[in-house]
């Protein structure tokens, strides 16, 4: 079976066309959707994120103000500027970039977001009301997911889902927006027994773990769907050369910037079983920052008026 590499890049770029077209619109009858990301502390991989947000904020006409906060910031210094940007009408769209220091209450921060900024989907309302299918704000890697399957003509109706992984995050919503949209959801964590045997009836295999090509041929069935979440970095030559093998163009990157990047799905292994894959990097990476700014979207339409309330249900 000849497998199909699920580009992440190319819907990415599409569904930031349709939000710059969107915009471009709303900019024409003034409204200019707004994002503010807040960081604290000095985490260079949280910088780099933030960085790419922002751009691709400007990129397509949003208005984007980013909060820098020292590490030794406290929870109620925080609180503080939360409330400050709940207030803000230009913000449409708070998140908190995470993970946030250890002396700072996450909990606590998150619920303080309103409602309808939380661009994350990480306050207990939205996440309620993910669960009882009413509208609201829904995190942005599972909304990715979601659309790549739709887009790419995957059919979710009536297959049989299995998801590695239950975080907040990833896990547990995109279980909800399967379950929502008619699959037969199993959700498996680190006490799941016989793992690969659960993973072999999935037509639509999500891992989200955060463990290093940890699903390798004995967990796919033959003609699945594949969706790779999974970012993890190597630093290791030898492992390089296991997973990707000594003349892979792999290697080479890895020579030139000493880490690669690898899924939660061996690189290899699906290749000839499943009927499609997400690549790493490339996949479900791109789609989160789609995402990002979809939702920002449809936090200023949700949030500016009844006149706007009709466009929503176009999003
Ligand atoms: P978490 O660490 O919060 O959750 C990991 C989940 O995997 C847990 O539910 C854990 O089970 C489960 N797990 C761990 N080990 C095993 C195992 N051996 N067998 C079965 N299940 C296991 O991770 P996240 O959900 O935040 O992230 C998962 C991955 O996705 C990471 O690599 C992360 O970098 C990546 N990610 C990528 C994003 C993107 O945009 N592409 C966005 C967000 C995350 P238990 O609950 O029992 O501990």
């Amino acid at each position: 079976m000849e497998t199909r590499i699920l580009d992440g890049k190319k819907t990415a770029n599409e569904i930031k066309a349709e939000v710059s077209q969107e915009i471009e619109e709303m900019r024409a009858h003034g409204m200019v959707p707004g994002l503010a990301v807040v960081l604290v502390g000095d985490d260079a991989a949280s910088r780099i994120y933030v960085r790419s947000k922002t751009r691709t904020c400007a990129e397509l006409g949003m208005h984007s103000e980013q909060v820098d906060l020292p590490a030794e910031t406290s929870t109620e210094q925080l609180l503080d500027v939360i409330r400050g940007l709940n207030l803000q009408d230009v913000i449409d769209a708070i998140l908190v970039q995470l993970p946030l220091p250890d002396q700072i209450d996450t909990e606590r921060v998150l619920s303080a977001v309103d409602p309808a900024k939380d661009v994350d989907g990480f306050h207990p309302v939205n996440v309620g009301r993910l669960l009882a299918g009413s509208p609201g704000l829904v995190p942005c890697t599972p909304l990715g997911i979601l659309e790549l399957l739709e887009r790419e003509g995957v059919v979710i109706k009536g297959a049989g889902a299995v998801v590695v992984g239950r975080s907040n995050i990833v896990g547990k919503p995109v279980a909800v927006l399967l379950l929502h949209q008619h699959a037969t959801v199993t959700l498996c964590h680190s006490r799941t027994r016989d793992l690969p045997e659960v993973c072999r009836r999935a037509d639509i295999l999500i891992a989200a773990i955060g463990r290093p090509a940890m699903l390798t041929r004995d967990y796919i069935k033959e003609g699945a769907v594949v969706v790779d979440v999974g970012i993890n970095r190597i630093d290791r030559r030898e492992e390089v050369i296991s997973l990707y093998g000594r003349d892979s163009a792999r290697l080479d990157q890895f020579d030139k910037k000493g880490y690669t990047l690898v899924g939660d799905v061996h690189p290899r292994d699906p290749l000839g079983v499943a009927a499609a894959i997400t690549p790493v990097p490339g996949g479900v990476g791109p789609l989160t920052i789609a995402l990002l700014m979809k939702n920002t979207l449809r936090a200023c339409l949700q949030r500016r008026g009844p006149a706007s309330q009709a466009m929503v249900s176009s999003l």
